[in-house]
């Protein structure tokens, strides 16, 4: 289930409302508010009127919404960034860093106590571990704990977690760095594509030698395959943004060896422009331009008829 199914079951379980009359809800408030938030943010708004708070609730990962207080998850800790130390107005501080995961979705743990960093300094909680998180807060979809926070090892047993963070569908005016994204929008200019050469066995970048031969750094002189990237501008009405996609992407448009063909990568250009599509992936800050962009993981094409019929049934 993605971020919204599971906020729409739990305001249904707390309502004790049929799901189906949450969505009505849901769908009936966007559509007041003129389409301008997310089904999440109005399915937020839903609960709020309906008197369900998320606080003190034992909430999955997947189900983490900005901007919450007192927020208590359990997951099992994936990776641990090594401690960073900081001057903030003549204090030394320290913050440290993990990411959870539970069966629901993965998210980055902020950790600001000096007792709690040095649960990780001194290793007493390390990766592979199961922690439980008390009184944590939100900010987009991290959890932030202060001392406030608690933080222990928990006899919870995870065996499968899906480190992946949670995917919410927004619109490009609120995502933000390193959120992962799933955005509709339509494609309103298609860049050249552009070509790398490969290693046909670990796939990665291949330099081009003087005798026109390429090289691979571990396999030697190698037989390169190309690759490419193709750069688009996706727009939802409220913020365009740059799109980069790669092979594996690309491929669920176009075959990518007709990329390299003029004439049929020109014809899939006039044909991608003002298409509608769904897009996930995430959420980059490009360092040359200093801009946020959408590095794709999935691409479809969006089937107004389908739609319609779906609607209609
Ligand atoms: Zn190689």
């Amino acid at each position: 289930m993605n971020n919204y199914e599971l906020l729409i079951d739990r305001i249904a379980k707390s309502a004790s409302l049929e799901k189906s009359e949450v969505e009505r809800k849901v769908e009936a408030k966007k559509a007041k508010l003129s389409g301008l938030i997310s089904k999440e943010g109005a399915a937020q708004i839903i609960a709020a009127e309906l008197g369900i708070s998320f606080e003190n609730e034992d909430l999955k990962i997947a189900e983490l919404i900005g901007g919450l207080r007192k927020v208590n998850v359990v997951g099992k800790i994936m990776n641990i960034f090594p401690v960073r130390e900081f001057e903030k107005n003549d204090r030394k501080g320290k913050v440290a860093n993990f990411i959870i995961a539970d069966d629901s979705g993965s998210t980055r743990v902020v950790l600001w106590d000096i007792n709690h960093i040095a649960m990780i300094e001194d290793e007493s909680i390390k990766v592979g571990d199961v922690v439980e998180i008390r009184n944590g807060s939100t900010r987009e979809l991290e959890i932030h704990l202060s001392s406030f926070g608690e933080l222990k090892k928990s006899d919870v047993v995870m065996d499968e977690v899906r480190n992946a963070p949670a995917v919410s569908e927004v619109g490009l005016d609120e995502v933000r760095q390193g959120m992962s994204a799933r955005v509709r929008g339509v494609v309103v200019q298609v860049f050249q594509p552009r070509f790398y050469s490969t290693c046909p066995t670990c796939k990665k970048k291949v330099l081009k030698q003087d005798d026109e031969t390429f090289k691979c750094a571990e396999h030697g002189v190698v037989e390169k395959i190309d690759k490419a990237i193709l750069n688009f501008v996706l727009d939802d009405g409220m913020e365009s943004m740059r799109v980069v996609m790669f092979s594996d992407q690309i491929k669920l448009l176009i075959p990518e060896e007709d990329l390299s063909d003029e004439v049929k990568a020109t014809a899939f250009r006039d044909d991608f422009l003002g298409t509608e599509v769904y897009l996930s992936g995430r959420v980059n800050r490009n360092q040359l331009f200093n801009n946020l962009e959408i590095v794709a993981s999935d691409i479809e094409r969006v089937d107004v008829e389908k739609l319609i019929l779906e609607l209609d049934a």
